[in-house]
């Protein structure tokens, strides 16, 4: 995509592993950055780049050096196994340095990023959305961070302008990241690296395989910036998974929801879609205080929801603050798809479980509740409910929802009970369940999921 507005002139910083991808033979180093530059006006980035390339630089030979460092390009030297915790740990430092409104670009030039980085990026990603640029040798085959641009590294090479190659440039500095040591010269670089001292260091520092995780221990429950204080707010509410308890009542919900959302400073506008099979809910206590309610079978559940939410999402262009609410034990089912809103759109998420989950998504939340906590809340006792909205005869505020027979909706419990009742819907449903492609779609959905949480890295709480 063509870059627009202030992204055109903005800052690009590369964070670049010399190991994953290499200079090529008969490539010379002093073209990187001019063929980097080339690549990104291509796409419409015309700001200035500066670029950091790590590796072991005891093995990079003195040409390529001085190529990189006369055209601009910093030099790191790591040990080979702490590239990427030394790339990241710069990479941080640097959105710190230039924090929101961010229009700066990230490029991260490596094979680990749908690997190693993933888990905490995605999430830091989720809280401040800077755009990101990747490129490698091997394609990542797997990427729950949003990318706006990607580039296989050998064609990246070879968008230089041949005229622009090796463009002398000041202001490169080299690195090592094992001493904390840097010079403006190469010489004294290349001493330093010879010399006992480093030796020294680097025998005695431990190699820093993995990367830290900044988010980790990040609060679960945000008080409201002024930002979100007012934001809308909507409620995806799995209503099977995450039944009312005994000993609650379904007109609790929807004051009880308010009021945990308002102890953390959240006063907007509060919307509830409750999710399951409901020929069998008692719809007048749900309904009583505007909780909408979507008719579902379990299978499409999630498949259903996320559409929702996408119809949603289309009311709410990116850049309106806005807030996801999700009640539910299976919300990864939808992470991969959801995290892509959360990334790249200025919305914030909430989550409430019947159990808690005993590993931390990469899916960030702003606050997240033990379901019966919320409704359990001293202030929201059933007395202390807001007034009902019904009148008693099956009229209420709410909307009814057949998610299975599109485009069924209605407000009176008597239509919504009678078309769940009927020959039509009955067909409907039945397809769906025998044979219907969503249930191929939930299944496949709960099966990566299923493989994501085996495989993908995650905090341990
Ligand atoms: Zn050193
Ligand atoms: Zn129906």
């Amino acid at each position: 995509m063509e870059a627009t507005g202030e992204y055109a002139t903005a800052k690009i910083a590369v964070w670049w592993d010399m190991k994953d991808c290499p200079i090529p033979e008969d490539y010379e180093a002093g073209q990187v950055r001019s063929s980097l530059e080339a690549a990104f006006k291509e796409q419409g980035y015309s700001g200035p780049v500066s670029i950091t390339a790590y590796g072991d630089q005891t093995q990079t030979p003195d040409h390529i050096l001085k190529g990189l460092s006369s055209t601009g390009v910093s030099v790191a030297h790591t040990k080979s196994e702490s590239t990427c915790h030394f790339m990241y740990e710069d990479l941080v430092k640097w959105r710190r340095l230039n924090p929101p409104p961010a229009t700066n670009t990230m490029m991260i030039i490596s094979d680990e990023v749908g690997d190693k980085f993933t888990w905490d990026l995605v999430r830091l990603q989720q809280r401040t959305l800077y755009k990101l640029f990747l490129a490698y040798s091997v394609k990542p085959e797997y990427m729950v961070l949003s990318v706006s641009e990607q580039w296989c590294w050998k064609k990246l090479l070879s968008s230089s302008p041949p005229a622009a190659a090796g463009v002398q440039q000041g202001g490169a500095k080299f690195y090592c990241k094992s001493c904390s040591y840097d010079s403006g010269y190469l010489k004294k670089f290349k001493k330093h690296l010879s010399s006992y001292s480093h030796a020294r260091e680097e025998f005695v520092n431990p190699t820093d395989h993995k990367l830290v995780r900044y988010t980790e221990d990040w609060g679960r429950n945000y008080k409201a910036t002024p930002e979100f204080a007012t934001a809308k707010i909507h409620v995806w509410w799995d209503l099977s998974g995450c039944p009312i308890p005994e000993g609650y009542d379904a007109r609790q919900v929807r004051p009880s929801i308010e009021a945990a959302v308002k102890e953390l400073g959240y006063y907007g506008p509060v919307s509830i879609t409750a999710y399951r099979d409901h020929k069998h809910t008692p719809l007048q206590a749900l309904s009583s205080t505007g909780v909408d309610v979507a008719h579902t079978v379990s299978d499409v559940t999630y498949s259903l929801m996320f559409n929702d939410m996408l119809e949603w999402h289309r009311n709410n262009p990116p850049q309106t603050a806005a807030l996801i609410m999700v009640i539910s034990d299976n919300v990864e089912i939808m992470a991969r798809r959801l995290v892509k809103l959360l990334q790249e759109n200025n919305y914030n998420f909430f989550l409430a479980y019947s159990f808690r989950p005993y590993k931390m998504s990469y899916l960030l939340t702003s606050a997240e509740w033990l379901w019966e906590s919320i409704l359990s809340g001293e202030e929201r006792l059933l007395q202390n409910c807001s007034s009902s909205s019904g009148s008693g005869d099956g009229q209420s505020t709410s909307r009814f929802y057949c998610r299975l027979c599109v485009g069924f909706i209605t407000i009176s419990i008597d239509k919504f009970r009678a078309h769940l009742s009927n020959e039509e819907h009955a067909q409907e449903e039945n397809e769906i369940r025998e044979h219907g492609e969503y249930h191929f779609v939930n299944e496949r959905l709960c099966q990566l999921a299923e493989y994501d949480g085996d495989h993908l890295p995650r905090a341990t709480i």
